[in-house]
């Protein structure tokens, strides 16, 4: 190689995805959406094929209207990105670069570690307390941006929204980002969001299309946050990231009121029925907010192994930095039933040794 990195792009440990099932039923490892996307997805895209020679709406303005209307904020404190992964590397970009510092919670989102790295930003990352984020702690590190994945991923537990603006007044991070992907899962969303704590300055909030909309495939999000750091943010993205087709796709999303309903319930009762299946083979779950549980499981590797060679593919927690546990997302009920039959092969060879292993 003629050219080399930057000495700190070699010390990266690069972004481990999860891996496909065979079915579809089967796969637990990425959090998609078990009911997939909108069923008049088609129909909205088929719509924005006729205006593909032409580039997007680099501000897609229309998006923007509707998702300022629903939040009750100024379309000025919205921007749309190529999922909210690539909103989180214009935030290092923006505030990280040359010699910032970012401050996450251990275990992270892998994203928002990587991006700051990535920049050459110092990232300090400070242990979960009993699966939650420990905002006290968080509190006495001095930093640039600090990263609240709420509720967390990959554990599924939640802050109080009353916590999250305590934390945001200490005055320790100059911006916190709480990244919401999975707030329509918890019981309240409406209550749990800090979008309205964003005219403080100090707040700014991540959306995804990724996770209840069904669309991760397709990649978009958006951030909520105040004029002064959208600004910042405008100036250093790339205008077209965000396509024509993904823009409808959204608009569409946001429309149909009613697959977002059904996701929101399907999930709801089929992350409860998971909890108890997995509890009648002694495995308990860390009480999840959101769209799969974190599961300490005796043997992270031979479990993960086992429920594979039953079509059921779930992540291993060391690869998101969870040893000794595996995250399952939930899955539709044809899934479901596809785990309960792997673990009842399953289990008793790994946990119970008893004797009516088959
Ligand atoms: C899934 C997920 C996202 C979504 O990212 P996209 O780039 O929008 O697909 C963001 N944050 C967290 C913590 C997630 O788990």
């Amino acid at each position: 190689m003629t050219i080399a990195p930057r000495p700190w792009v070699n010390d990266i440990q690069a972004y481990r995805p999860g891996t496909a099932s065979a079915s579809e039923d089967g796969s637990m490892a990425s959090n998609e959406s078990p009911l997939g996307a909108s069923p008049r997805l088609g129909t909205a895209l088929a719509e924005a094929v006729s205006r593909l020679h032409r580039y997007p709406d680099p501000l897609a303005r229309e998006l923007c209207a509707k998702l300022a209307s629903l939040h009750g904020v100024h379309p000025d404190q919205i921007l749309v990105g190529n999922g909210s992964d690539e909103l989180i590397f214009l935030l290092s970009t923006a505030f990280l670069a040359q010699g910032g510092h970012a401050v996450c919670a251990e275990p992270a989102y892998q994203i928002d570690a990587i991006s700051a790295a990535s920049v050459n930003a110092r990232v300090t990352r400070v242990p979960l307390t009993a699966w939650t984020h420990d905002l006290d702690a968080m509190s006495r590190v001095r930093a640039d941006i600090a990263y609240v994945v709420n509720p967390h991923n990959p554990t599924g537990t939640i802050r109080s929204l009353a916590e999250i603006k305590a934390y945001s007044e200490s005055g320790a991070a100059g911006l916190v980002v709480v990244d919401e992907a999975y707030i329509d899962f918890t019981e309240d969303p409406g209550a749990m969001t800090a979008i309205p704590l964003i005219d403080s300055g100090r707040v700014a909030v991540l959306r995804t299309f990724s996770k209840i909309h069904g669309l991760a495939g397709l990649r978009i999000g958006y951030l909520v946050a105040g004029r002064d750091v959208i600004g910042a943010l405008r100036k250093v993205r790339a205008p077209f990231s965000v396509g024509t087709l993904a823009q409808a796709a959204a608009l569409n999303a946001l429309e149909d009121t009613g697959h977002r309903d059904a996701v929101r319930e399907h999930t709801l009762r089929v992350r409860s029925e998971l909890t108890s299946l997995l509890a009648v083979h002694g495995l308990h779950a860390v009480e999840s907010h959101a769209n799969f549980v974190l599961v300490p499981v005796p043997d992270e590797a031979g479990f993960v192994a086992a429920v594979a060679a039953h079509g059921v593919s779930v992540r291993p927690g060391s690869a998101l930095g969870a040893p000794g546990t595996v995250r399952i997302s939930v899955p539709t009920e044809a899934g479901l039933a596809l785990l309960a039959g792997a673990l009842h092969h399953v289990l008793p060879v790994n946990h119970l040794e008893t004797s009516d292993h088959r």
